[in-house]
């Protein structure tokens, strides 16, 4: 599999630290207000490419963490932390926004299909992690102490941007503004690793520590989590563009000083998704949530199929017209497939070449977008049985995620779907009978239609295959 490495800017081609045994680490979210569908399009082929590793035969260990403290209206570490504002702005406790909006994100990802990674951590639960790093950084003279905070010595580097360069309207997201110059800071580019003293005297949260009662910087977390979850070597961290720098470029300088070696090979980012007023951001109010979508009538899984038809690494330009013309070829799509019929057999050489289009087209560092033709090719071929374009989509759909196979939806022409997890599990039930029947497995095939049965399943024998309809 060829993918795009940010360290050394090239497409790489991708050999982890251990043989088939892949460690994967993903920013979480910011618990202080909804995801955004900004936010959801970085998570979204995050899981794309760790279902496509799995589909190639990797083991997957996927970690993410979730920010419920030390991430600063700015991210060069100035501001309020953004759980406080968010605690103000309700009247609530940080804790029961973190808790509600970490929740409320994960309910997101259910929608949309995103796997829950193997390891989530708040970061609030690494408080002593965080703590023997910093204590490590400052004995290996690798941080200091200033008015109070422990900071990142960036001159200890022989090369601390190891990403390079980018263009500054890639990165910023959000509030990036109004960074007051900090005093304290040897250097312009070190970094809060510790606060104790902060403008913002009423920080909710605060932990003892060597160097006071205080709270962790956010680019720690994300560190000290990784390495507490993975060991010292990571394959891939993922995230938004906007994470490179400084947050990723900061992970790698304190993570590399801890460990005193290379840490994380692979440096998978995904391009933002802007709007009419540029990148969709949190802190500027006014974006676009899943729920807002499945309000106006979009299933959300259209709005997965809308990222998956561009590459992650291109900004996307979320419209509502394209999401109209998205949400019709999805139902079109879902509706052609659920007309394939359920008999016939499975002919495995036929399948080869069909797989390889769709393995050729993701391991061209991720290419979704061909990965969805293939699909539609796999519709389209006449040398295939429905059986084998059921057996091939299904395949597919382990990575797409698109519930390909789902069954039926209403109206082609209305833009709301039917979500329609009856139909999916009836599908399913009948292409399990027909497996038993060729296997001439009578008891279960009995045992199916008996199912079906009491689901007042009516089992009709049609020349294009088993077809069912709701007894009358
Ligand atoms: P946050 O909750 O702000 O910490 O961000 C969660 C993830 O979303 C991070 O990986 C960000 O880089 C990413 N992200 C933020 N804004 C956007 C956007 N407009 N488009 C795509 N990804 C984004
Ligand atoms: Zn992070």
């Amino acid at each position: 599999m060829i993918l795009y490495n940010t360290l050394g800017q090239t497409k790489q081609e991708f050999i982890p630290y251990k043989d088939k045994k892949v460690n994967m680490y993903t920013c979480g979210p910011t618990v202080y207000h909804f995801a955004h569908i900004g936010n959801l399009r970085t998570y979204i082929m995050e899981d794309v490419l760790e279902k496509y590793l799995r589909y190639s035969g990797y083991d997957v260990t996927r970690i993410m963490n979730i920010t419920d403290v030390g991430h600063l209206s700015s991210d060069a570490d100035t501001g309020e932390d953004k759980m406080l504002a968010g605690a103000k702005r309700e009247h609530k406790t940080v804790m029961e926004i973190a808790k509600f909006y970490t929740e409320a994100f994960f309910e997101d990802c259910k929608k949309l299909n995103i796997k829950t990674p193997d390891i989530v951590e708040p970061a609030t639960n690494c408080i002593n992690d965080f703590i023997n790093m910093v204590s490590v950084l400052l004995e290996k003279g690798y941080a200091y102490i200033a008015g109070g905070n422990v900071y990142f010595d960036t001159s200890k580097l022989d090369n601390y941007y190891v990403f390079g360069n980018f263009k500054e309207e890639d990165l910023a997201v959000g509030v990036r503004d109004s960074v007051d110059a900090d005093e304290n800071k040897k250097n312009k580019s070190d970094f809060v690793l510790w606060f104790t003293k902060s403008k913002f005297e009423d920080q909710e949260l605060k932990w003892e520590s060597p160097w006071g009662m205080g709270y962790p910087g956010w680019h720690i977390e994300c560190s000290a989590i990784s390495i507490k979850h993975s060991g010292e070597h990571l394959d891939i961290h993922c995230g938004g563009i906007d994470n490179a720098f400084p947050h990723h470029t900061n992970e790698i300088a304190q993570s590399e000083a801890f460990l005193g070696h290379p840490w994380c090979k692979y440096w998978f980012h995904v391009l933002h998704l802007n709007d009419a007023r540029g990148k969709m951001s949190k802190s500027k109010g006014g974006f676009l949530t899943v729920s807002l979508l499945e309000e106006n009538g979009y299933d959300p899984l259209a709005y997965r199929m809308f990222c998956l038809q561009s590459h992650y690494r291109k900004p996307l330009t979320f419209s509502y017209d394209s999401l109209d013309n998205i949400q019709k070829s999805y139902i079109k799509l879902i509706n052609r497939i659920a007309n394939l019929k359920c008999e016939d057999t499975v002919n495995e050489e036929k399948l080869i070449s069909y797989r390889e289009s769709f393995r050729n087209a993701m391991d061209n560092d991720l290419n979704t977008s061909l990965g969805l033709t293939c699909v539609y090719d796999v519709l389209k071929a006449d040398n295939l049985s429905d059986s084998e374009k059921r057996k091939l989509i299904k395949e597919f759909d382990y990575v797409l995620s698109l519930d390909l196979l789902r069954g039926k939806t209403s109206s082609e022409n209305s833009n709301i779907s039917v979500s329609d997890d009856f139909n999916r599990e009836i599908e399913e039930l009948i292409i399990k009978r027909n497996e038993a029947r060729k296997n001439k497995d009578w008891s279960t095939a009995d045992a199916i239609r008996d199912e079906l049965k009491a689901k007042k399943i009516v089992l009709i024998d049609t020349p294009q295959g088993v077809k069912w309809e709701l007894e009358k």
